[in-house]
């Protein structure tokens, strides 16, 4: 038998072995019904067909024929499962071979004597006496064609029980079994493609919802490395991520399935950069394997380096996906086979390079997220120094500053000042009273917006805090004939807070409202409790806040765009100051406002009792 059994002699196959246990690590057959249906027709021909042995193969996606049953001898069996030969071989022998229907038969004479040493199976038996006596070297094989004329397997015998070349009786039955094993295979292909595609749909599936699910890159690789591993049944993996510009300058980086590092020489990284760019660009996977022509993504040399590598580290053969997003490749991903392990198939193919599409997407997600994270961070960077820088200033200036109001004080008091003198002392004054005010707001600012210095808090009773602010404020309100009403509850309303921080935001809330409402209008505070929280309103019949205004309102310096704000005095750091304490305070402030008909400042605080 020379089709698809390599050579073996006959006398080692009937040769009593005790059976060892049958694994057989290169038939990829999974699928147990197809398996028993070809062994049930290479049984039959060996039972009732009158042969000694017989065997079916399939084509498999490396081109090669697998043997897939064998009946005959459990040492046949044991012997010639799982053998793989080039198909080539077969059809280079079919085209010197006889039309038995289904079957060809090639008399040993014109067998090809150099091909027939290294890949046919001769058993040793003498041909009998006679004119169609079946030599060793005869070969009878019925190649297994789909409609389209694809060939896809085989069945082979030999050892006629009555040592003949088969009559035309024989020769009938054999072919009706050539029919079944033609059907039988042709359905087993089918059933494997299917359950391949299906558990690839699965292990998409799985490895998408992980890669997806993350914005690190990292993550990304840690959580779908299990999946991708097991729903590709490889042994391992590495993933390696391009620089943003996609090419030159440092390097990406690379991940390996078991988290071990992947040693890959500056020339594998290049070659593998090169051809991920080829593949993406093409849409297609490579697969790196010994005796399998390269795709055009991977030169020749190349791919005998690439190989070189593979023996090096103990792996068999790798599947290469191009990983990108668009127009762009973004890395790769290499999935790793060793001996032994079945061949890539198709659906792995069109799986991979899909999941290269989903992969790309994530990694690309990921990037604009870490790059949004560092713009977030420098730009928290910027802001804390912005914050130094206004703390130190203001520091800087407080001393001269108190140096320039002593003096002023003492001159001030001199008697012998004439009227000119004494008014530009007075301007002096004020301004230099406005530059304190700013300076203390600055540092405040600065000391309720530093993390180092945490609040310390303590109950702390808004409606005593509101009736002392309103006190303050009573003089400038009367003088504008603003209405002043103040609604508190009968007890005290406990915040849980610091006592200076709270009385600094109802004074700067109760000031504006005074400062922003026109003469006779009014301007209502209340203090309540809802629920776990104190509540502060404060609000006016003013000259309200546009709703574009109200968007930056609390950003330090901002002063609403209304001229009618602008021409009061004001630093633009009061509703900051508010803002910054609140926030440290756990609570929120809710403003809200109409151009021309007021405002109200709501703010939540945490009760000390909750
Ligand atoms: P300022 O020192 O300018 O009052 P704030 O930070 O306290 O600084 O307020 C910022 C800006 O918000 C003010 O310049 C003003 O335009 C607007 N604003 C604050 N409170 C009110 C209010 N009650 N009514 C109208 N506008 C207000």
């Amino acid at each position: 038998m020379k089709s698809a059994i390599p050579e073996h002699r006959e006398d080692e196959l009937s040769r009593e072995t005790p059976d060892p246990p049958v694994t057989n690590q290169q038939t990829s057959w999974s699928d147990a019904p197809s398996r028993d249906a070809l062994q049930l027709i290479a049984e039959g021909v060996t039972q009732l067909a009158g042969f000694g042995v017989a065997a079916i193969s399939a084509v498999r996606e490396d081109g090669k024929m697998e043997v897939m049953a064998v009946a005959g001898s459990d040492a046949a069996r044991l012997e010639l499962q799982g053998r793989r030969t080039p198909v080539d071989r077969l059809t280079s022998e079919l085209a010197k071979a006889d039309d038995w229907g289904l079957l060809r038969f090639v008399p040993h004479e014109r067998l090809d004597p150099d091909a027939g040493e290294d890949w046919g199976w001769v058993p040793d038996v003498a041909p009998i006496d006679d004119e169609n006596a079946w030599h060793p070297l005869d070969m009878l094989v019925a190649p297994l064609y789909d409609d389209d004329g694809a060939l896809h397997g085989s069945l082979a015998m030999d050892l006629p029980i009555d040592g003949r070349r088969p009559g035309q009786a024989q020769r009938a039955v054999l072919n009706q079994y050539a029919e079944q094993s033609r059907r039988a295979v042709l359905v087993a292909l089918e059933r494997e493609k299917l359950a391949d595609r299906v558990r690839m749909a699965d292990a998409a599936r799985r490895i998408v919802r992980t890669a997806t699910a993350q914005l690190s890159l990292d993550r990304i690789v840690a959580d779908s490395r299990e999946a991708l591993v097991e729903g590709f049944r490889a042994a391992g993996m590495w993933l390696q991520t391009f620089d943003r510009d996609g090419h030159g300058g440092a390097r990406g980086e690379l991940y390996s399935s078991d988290g071990s590092h992947v040693h890959l020489t500056p020339e594998l990284i290049e070659i593998a950069e090169g051809a991920a760019h080829r593949a993406w660009e093409q849409q297609q996977v490579v697969v790196v394997a010994p005796d399998r022509a390269f795709s055009a993504a991977l030169s020749a040399e190349q791919g005998a380096l690439v190989l070189a590598f593979l023996r090096e580290i103990g792996v068999e053969s790798l599947l290469f996906t191009p990983l990108g997003a668009g127009p762009e490749c973004l890395g790769n991903l290499v999935l790793t086979r060793t001996a032994g392990a079945p061949e890539w198939t198709e659906a792995e193919a069109t799986t991979a390079l899909d999941i290269g599409h989903d992969l790309g997407r994530a990694i690309l997600n990921a990037r604009i997220f870490e790059r949004e994270h560092q713009l977030v961070e420098e730009l928290q960077q910027l802001d804390t120094y912005k914050g130094q820088l206004l703390a130190t200033v203001a520091h800087e200036l407080k001393n001269p500053l108190t140096s320039v109001m002593g003096h002023l004080e003492m001159l001030e008091s001199s008697p012998d000042l004439t009227g000119t003198t004494r008014s530009s002392l007075n301007a002096m004054d004020r301004g230099a009273r406005r530059m304190v005010r700013v300076i203390e707001d600055l540092l405040l600012l600065s000391k309720v917006g530093d993390p180092d210095d945490p609040m310390i808090a303590a109950p702390v009773d808004l409606a005593r805090i509101v009736d002392d602010v309103v006190d303050l404020i009573t003089v400038p309100a009367e003088q504008k004939q603003l209405e002043i009403t103040v609604e508190l509850p009968a007890g005290p309303v406990f915040a849980l807070g610091d006592h200076d921080e709270l009385d600094r935001v109802a004074a700067n809330l109760v000031s504006n409202a005074v400062k922003y409402t026109p003469a006779s209008g009014t301007v209502r505070i209340v203090v309540d409790r809802t629920g776990d929280d104190v509540v502060l309103t404060v609000a006016d019949e003013g000259i309200g806040i546009s709703q574009d205004d109200l968007l930056r309102l609390g950003t330090e310096f901002f002063r609403s765009s209304n001229p009618e704000a602008v021409a009061q005095p004001g630093t633009g750091l009061g509703l900051a100051i508010v803002r910054r304490i609140v926030d440290r305070h756990g609570g929120r402030l809710e403003i809200q406002s109409d151009l021309g008909r007021g405002s109200t400042f709501q703010v939540w605080l945490p009760a000390a009792s909750a």
